[in-house]
């Protein structure tokens, strides 16, 4: 067997893979990463905008994953994506958004750092940002501007004016861009999307790398099985993987950082005995190192959409957007909503999509249907358990027809709802029809302070081992919902992450 030895060595090529090996690289560390998929940074469906649907349709790109069907979905078998080239799901929607003040607070208090501030966290964004927007919004500043990430922010400003109208007549909060401490109210989104074209963690960062470091090597096609640990010290020895070229073992000097994401990382630790007891022995796996949290807590917002006909109605290339309490409609901050708007502009048909901000229960957890590396992880879903989450997406449906039904809308263009069309009285038969996963999965390898109750540290270090760290959207804390989606933040969890490794280690 092939041995290969690098100062780190990262599993898992994806969103907060690439961020963090370009870095380590920049900091000169001998750095190798592994990346199950193959490099399709030039492929236009990675690329561009207008072809990423096809994508969806095309098994060659994807981990097979089969999900289990959802009871309270009417048994429906939903369908989960991991993109399995470099980039990760990084090759998504594009949506861009910061996790806000009050957020992070949910991280001190898991973590009791106070390195998860706000105000810290914001060094770490911009790190991340280059932040433009058509628009010279006086929040520019609060952006990064010289980052790998470019972001832009599309303002239209026929429409910008409209959804600032619909805001004031229905007494909510209007800003410019949701951001730092601002996480209520109507505004627009920003975008990993540029005239059509795709910025994202393996092209931005890594891509533009490569060249530059040559301690920085990329195995594609390199699928690890296990980390081998020693029992008596707790050190992971080396990482198993796989290749077309063979079984090879990697050995970090200094580190393995697993990046795997939320579906895998919990896998490639169970594989490697580290786990729920339970879990492990059922599956005739060796306990090498208990933590009982690990795949737990799988959190996800689902996702449902109203679709409008639309006459004489444009939202431009701006991207509307609301996150709001249904219920309470005042100026807090406690939004149980996100509304996202977007047109297909060969159609015309308006696609509102509502996000359930505030889950009250994890949609379900992840498991082992064997010791097989290269079986897929078992995936147990179970969306809507608590009743107050159906209600949720109800208020949120009435909500948005309430947002149509504005003078305001109505003066500006004739919308007619097709789905689920105001014919349809049982929304909650609608909801359980329709909902989907909306992608944001986080949790299962949760940061926080013991390993009771989660799996890493503030540190991002595996409780109880010395060598290994987790860094990708897994480590989001226990009950934690996101309000808005991970990818931005992953990216910065990863920098504040090689930022920790360059000052232990240089
Ligand atoms: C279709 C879609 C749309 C989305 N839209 C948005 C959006 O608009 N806004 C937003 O904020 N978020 C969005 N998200 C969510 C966001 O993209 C993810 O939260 C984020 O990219 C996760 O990053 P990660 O680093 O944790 O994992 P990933 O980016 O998934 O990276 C994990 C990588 O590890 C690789 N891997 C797995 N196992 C192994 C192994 N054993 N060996 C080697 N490699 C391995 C995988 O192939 C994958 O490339 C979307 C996600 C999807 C799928």
């Amino acid at each position: 067997m092939q041995e290969i030895v690098a100062d780190f060595i990262i599993v898992g090529g994806g969103t907060a893979g690439c961020v963090i090996s370009a870095r380590l690289a920049e900091y000169g560390f001998e750095t190798l990463l592994l990346s199950s998929g193959s490099n399709d940074t030039l492929n236009s469906m990675m690329r561009e905008k207008s072809l990423f649907n096809q994508l969806f349709l095309n098994p060659q790109f994807k981990h097979y994953l089969p999900a289990s069907s959802s009871a309270n979905l009417n048994d429906r078998i939903l369908d989960i994506i991991v993109w399995n080239t470099l980039g990760g799901n990084s090759i998504n929607g594009g949506g861009i958004e910061r996790l806000m003040a009050n957020d992070w607070n949910y991280f001190i208090n898991a973590t009791g750092d106070q390195s998860f501030h706000i105000n810290t966290m914001s060094k770490f964004y911009k790190m991340v940002e280059n932040f433009t927007s058509t628009k010279p919004f006086s929040i520019l500043n609060n952006y990064g501007n010289h980052g790998f990430l470019k972001i832009t922010q599309v303002y239209d400003p026929i429409f910008n004016k409209i959804w600032k109208k619909v805001a004031k007549e229905l007494n909510e909060t209007f800003t410019d861009t949701l951001a730092n401490t601002i996480d209520y109210g109507f505004s627009f989104e920003a975008s990993s999307f540029t005239n059509g074209i795709r910025s994202w963690s393996c092209n931005n960062y890594l891509t533009s790398t490569l060249n530059k470091y040559p301690n920085l090597k990329v195995l594609t096609g390199a699928t690890a099985i296990k980390f081998n640990m020693n029992e008596q010290t707790k050190q992971i020895k080396n990482v198993l993987f796989i290749s077309k070229d063979g079984l090879f073992t990697g050995i970090a000097r200094k580190e393995y950082i697993l990046s795997a994401g939320t579906i895998f990382s919990p896998h490639l630790l169970m594989l490697s005995g580290i786990g729920d007891r339970n879990i492990l022995r059922e599956n005739n796996i060796l306990v090498k190192h208990e933590l009982k949290q690990v795949g737990k807590n799988l959190i996800e917002n689902g996702m449902i959409i109203i679709k409008y006909q639309t006459q004489n109605f444009s939202i431009g290339q701006s991207i509307p957007v609301a996150l709001i309490n249904t219920q309470l409609r005042t100026n807090h901050s406690n939004p149980d909503t996100f509304i996202i708007l977007k047109q297909d502009n060969n159609t015309m048909h308006l696609y509102v999509f509502i996000f359930n901000t505030s889950p009250k229960s994890t949609v379900g957890f992840i498991s082992l249907y064997n010791s097989n590396p290269l079986i897929p992880p078992k995936i147990i879903l179970d969306y809507l358990t608590d009743s107050k989450d159906i209600q949720t997406f109800i208020n949120a449906i009435n909500y948005v027809r309430k947002i149509m039904s504005t003078n305001t809308i109505k003066q500006y263009a004739n919308l007619t709802e097709s789905l689920p069309g105001l014919e349809q009285t049982d929304l909650t038969a609608y909801i359980k029809n329709t909902l989907v996963p909306s992608y944001h999965f986080i949790g299962t390898c949760s940061i926080g302070q013991n390993a009771e109750n989660s799996v890493v540290d503030n540190l991002f270090k595996v409780h109880g081992i010395s060598n290994l760290r987790i860094v990708d959207a897994s480590i989001f804390p226990r009950k934690f919902s996101t309000k808005t989606g991970p990818f931005l933040t992953v990216h910065a969890l990863a920098e504040k992450a090689a930022d920790i490794l360059q000052k232990i280690y240089s």
